[in-house]
């Protein structure tokens, strides 16, 4: 994988991940996910997203039984807690449960898979004594709004915060607006999610826009390929694509090597507009 991120702590990791929502679900399909999971790792997409609540657990399962004798070291485990469990009675006993499930004893990054009832402070109070007890790396958030990181940004260790993971496709740039430049200017990464449009259940017929097919063509690439290419342009932002196949997952990592010229990011400018005001985020 060529694409690499740079987190605030310097941390490299690879632009283009593998999402696991659904997967783990269904026992019949274990393996071809198992498969898919695998070929994605070995094309470089070592970063594996996640949660707790993915499948009730199962997801976390799935990637614990793929990884099973892999070099630890060689991945980046992402994974989310819910926000009823982000306070001091429950978030210890949770990420513990999603370590186990891994079958590993740290994440590389723990999120708050949105926001909730508990205060942010006290989340973040329990996320750095994670980080001090060596179980997670670092920390970050999900599903968070302008305003949201700006509170974050106001409680003590708030700005520990590794990434923002929100959805952003083609056809949902809102986030360009103001979130975005906001993560920028405070050099929070973004983790796109649904990079693929959940493979366009969330734009009718995205997959068949004349735009998206002609500049898929023109580089012998599939169409999921330039979304994530788009996902990617900027050099900060990491895509986590979900795929239960091989073929797929291949394809995905694929994607890597595509640049979009300007020309062609202007062609989906005119075709996907990018927002001219304030646009609320986005939610699955
Ligand atoms: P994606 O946008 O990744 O789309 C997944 C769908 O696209 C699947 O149906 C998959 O089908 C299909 N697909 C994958 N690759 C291709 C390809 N090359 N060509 C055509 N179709 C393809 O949706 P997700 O909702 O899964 O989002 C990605 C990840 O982001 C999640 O898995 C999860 O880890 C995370 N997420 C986080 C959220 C949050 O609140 N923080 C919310 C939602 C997602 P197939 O299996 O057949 O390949």
């Amino acid at each position: 994988m060529n694409r690499t991120v740079m987190l605030p702590d310097g941390t490299s990791v690879p632009a283009l991940g593998q999402g696991t929502w659904f997967l783990g679900e269904k026992k019949f399909q274990e393996e071809q996910e198992k498969e898919a999971l695998t070929s994605g790792i070995q094309a470089g997409m070592t970063l594996i997203d996640t949660a707790e609540m993915y499948g009730s657990g199962k997801a976390e399962e799935l990637i614990g039984r793929t990884i099973r004798g892999m070099d630890r070291s060689q991945l980046f485990l992402v994974s989310k807690v819910y926000p009823h469990n982000a306070g001091r009675k429950n978030i210890f006993k949770s990420c513990m449960a999603s370590l186990e499930r891994m079958g590993t004893d740290y994440l590389d990054i723990y999120l708050l898979h949105w926001r909730g009832g508990i205060p942010l402070s006290e989340t973040v109070a329990c996320m750095e004594q994670l980080k001090k007890e060596g179980k997670i790396r670092r920390w970050g958030v999900s599903n968070f709004d302008t305003d949201d990181m700006e509170e974050l940004w106001s409680v003590p260790g708030g700005k520990n915060c590794a990434v923002n993971q929100v959805l952003y496709h083609v056809a949902s740039r809102g986030i360009e607006y103001d979130l975005l430049p906001w993560m920028r200017e405070h050099h929070v990464p973004l983790m796109a999610y649904c990079p693929l449009a959940q493979g366009g259940d969330l734009r009718r017929g995205l997959y068949q826009s004349a735009v998206l097919n002609k500049i898929a063509d023109a580089h012998g690439a599939a169409v999921a390929q330039v979304l994530l290419a788009f996902a990617l342009r900027d050099g900060n932002t990491i895509a986590i694509p979900r795929s239960s196949k091989k073929e797929h997952t291949l394809d995905n990592a694929g994607a890597d090597g595509l640049v979009l010229t300007e020309a062609e990011l202007a062609a989906i400018d005119r075709e996907f507009a990018p927002p001219s005001r304030k646009v609320y985020l986005d939610i699955v």
